[in-house]
């Protein structure tokens, strides 16, 4: 008997484990010690995969703690941390940095082993890597290419040739000769995409503000994200050759921004300069290291394994995956295996920015490597693996990590419609869109602007998948079946893919300008929201004369008092400053014996408003019309 009615407890204990209801609705508990992991940013819909729940429920109890959030919203650490109390869970948010360490040290590799036991002597100098931001057309691409010819000109061989997405140049700064690595990929953009992945590459700023235009939104942007960084910045006032340049009034300025310039007590260093003129780059480069030797601490080890960040990368039809990396610490060899983010391979060869083959790259060289057997995105880590398996086995896990995620994102769009219709809270539209690009640079900058457009809640939009090289019929296939538009930047469906998609109505947008795609995705979000109507008001008439007619029913016979009156358009009668009736229609209208369409102001006029009889001397017709207002 006891062994029964134990069970029986144990089993109504279990079942209300499983099915708490709050609010209605039931929702899989845990017994209050369960661990569940949920990465940073996660939403609901993540959490409640985990759990095997229903988000909409999710969204209910949250409700009832006292928090409003959408299934697809990401959560902050104490949202989570109150939710997973109240159903017995105890949420650990896990960083990306974290998850790195845990894959990593799944392979017997601790990331912070090494650098935390480095000694003082085995840490050497290394050259800063800058990078250049800015308002766009105040020069960032001219001070780097002028920075570039700067190099010729101190005469190293053949110059820099080729742009592989950093380059490196060498200046005589306190008669040493000493190196400077500037990362040339599009603007800021890149740096925050990297940076919004973990990956920090820069060591100083370069604010470009053109003088003849000054502070602008992308300028504070920019400083925004370096300060938030915590990299030094300098700042290059550009184009003072314009002649209504004023570089004084950008020192004034960005003093807002708590950036003091030297002269004014504060201590970051400006310099005037001439992209287009080659103008006091020499000085920049002098302050660039004169802020790096003050302000920081640059030192690496280079007799260990590399570690560092691939800043681009692109398919090459001739040579396969080619990305550019940035070593951090330690040294490249060719013929080390490495894995780049779910990228692995042997590096075959090393190119640096004249074009020339290295064997061997050290702390802040940027070169381009061959030999990876996939591409990896801008600001993925990439390290020397033991061996070739391990660096397959690590490449493999981070791609299956990549899939869960993008799979999560597709789900969250069906999860995100029904949400919508549980909580019937009007319709949400959501544009599906698939990124591809020639370089990992500009698919991560795009897909960071996109993300950043807001046009209310009304309006969603989903970056569902991205990626390098041309568009694959994959892609075409994703976009069909979950209704996206595909966006080819600097690249293109070739041959049969164009067939594929042009028969199959999938539409591609071609775009090779960052700025003009985000433009027309802008206006085409603003294009799905329901247009809004306003009413304007067309015209109004006095009532002097009331006409009983048999057949028409009462006639009034009006002067029109401003605007006009026009047949067929709503009207409302107002008695004594009072409405009368709403929702009335100028049916009739007439001048003299003939019927008309829309009498002007001064001018008499005979209406006939329907069926609607309640007219006297006196009153006044007003009439209106819905117009759709532009949205801002
Ligand atoms: P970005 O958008 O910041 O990369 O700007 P660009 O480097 O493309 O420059 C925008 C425009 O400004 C181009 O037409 C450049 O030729 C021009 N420009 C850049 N630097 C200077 C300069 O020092 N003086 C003058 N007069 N024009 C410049």
């Amino acid at each position: 008997m006891r062994g029964r009615k134990s069970r029986r407890a144990k089993r109504q204990e279990f079942e209300q484990m499983q099915a708490p209801s709050i609010g209605g609705v039931s929702v899989p508990r845990g017994d209050g010690s369960t661990i569940v992991r949920v990465r940073r940013g996660s939403s609901l819909t993540d959490f409640a995969d985990k759990i095997n729940a229903d988000p909409a429920s999710l969204v209910t109890v949250l409700i009832h703690l006292g928090e409003m959030a959408t299934a697809t919203q990401s959560l902050d650490e104490d949202t989570f941390r109150l939710l997973g109390a109240e159903l017995g869970y105890e949420i650990q948010v896990v960083s990306p940095e974290d998850e790195e360490r845990e894959l990593f040290s799944s392979f017997n590799i601790d990331l912070d082993a090494e650098s935390a036991e480095e000694d003082d002597e085995d840490l050497q100098p290394r050259p800063p890597v800058v990078t250049v931001m800015g308002h766009v057309d105040h020069g960032k691409t001219r001070l780097l290419d002028a920075i570039r010819h700067a190099e010729v000109a101190e005469g190293e061989a053949g110059g820099i040739t080729q742009h592989i997405g950093a380059y490196q140049i060498h200046t005589n700064h306190e008669d040493q000769d000493r190196a400077i690595t500037f990362i040339d990929t599009p603007g800021h953009e890149a740096f925050t995409a990297m940076r919004a992945r973990g990956a920090k590459v820069t060591d100083i700023a370069i604010l470009v503000v053109a003088a003849d235009d000054g502070v602008m939104p992308q300028t504070i942007e920019a400083l925004n994200h370096a300060q938030a960084a915590d990299v030094p910045i300098v700042v290059a006032v550009n184009k003072i050759d314009k002649p209504d340049a004023n570089p004084q009034k950008i020192r004034q300025q960005l003093t807002e921004y708590n950036l003091i310039a030297e002269e004014y007590g504060g201590d970051t260093m400006f310099v005037d300069v001439s992209a287009r003129e080659g103008q006091n780059i020499d000085q920049l480069l002098e302050a660039v290291l004169l802020t790096a030797d003050a302000a920081l601490d640059l030192r690496a080890n280079p007799d260990k394994d590399a570690r560092g960040v691939a800043i681009e990368a692109n398919l090459d039809r001739g040579r396969g995956a080619v990305a550019t990396v940035l070593v951090q610490s330690g040294t490249l060899r060719v013929g080390d295996g490495i894995v780049a983010g779910s990228a692995h391979g042997r590096v075959r060869a090393m190119l640096d920015e004249h074009g020339d083959n290295v064997q061997e790259a050290g702390p802040s060289r940027p070169v381009q490597v061959l030999g990876l057997a996939s591409v990896p995105r801008a600001g993925d880590t990439f390290l020397v693996a033991p061996d070739d398996r391990t660096a397959r086995q690590i490449a493999e896990k981070r791609e299956a990590a990549d899939r869960q995620a993008s799979l999560a994102k597709a789900r969250k769009r069906i999860s995100l419609e029904d949400l919508t219709e549980a909580l019937a809270a009007g319709k949400v539209e959501t544009l599906n869109l698939i990124l591809k690009g020639d370089v990992s640079g500009s698919v991560e900058a795009l897909e960071d602007a996109l993300l950043q457009i807001d046009v209310g809640d009304e309006v969603d939009l989903r970056i569902i998948d991205r990626g390098v090289g041309a568009i694959t019929l994959n892609n075409i296939n994703l976009a069909m079946a979950s209704d996206a538009i595909i966006i080819g930047f600097n690249v293109r469906a070739e041959g049969q893919n164009a067939d594929v998609a042009d028969r199959e109505g999938v539409e591609i947008r071609y775009y090779s300008v960052i700025y003009q795609a985000i433009e027309e995705i802008e206006a085409a979000l603003k294009g799905m929201l329901k247009p809004e109507f306003e009413e304007v008001q067309l015209g109004t008439a006095e009532v002097r004369e009331v006409f009983r007619s048999s057949k028409f029913g009462n006639v009034a016979g009006s002067i029109v008092r401003s605007g006009e009156i026009r047949r067929g358009t709503k009207a409302r009668l107002v008695r004594d400053g009072t409405v009368v009736s709403e929702k009335l229609e100028i049916s009739g209208l007439r001048r003299f014996k003939d019927d008309v369409t829309e009498v002007r102001e001064g001018f008499e006029c005979g209406i006939n408003l329907g069926n609607f009889n309640d007219i006297k001397v006196g009153d006044v017709i007003e009439t209106h019309e819905l117009r759709e207002k532009p949205r801002t």
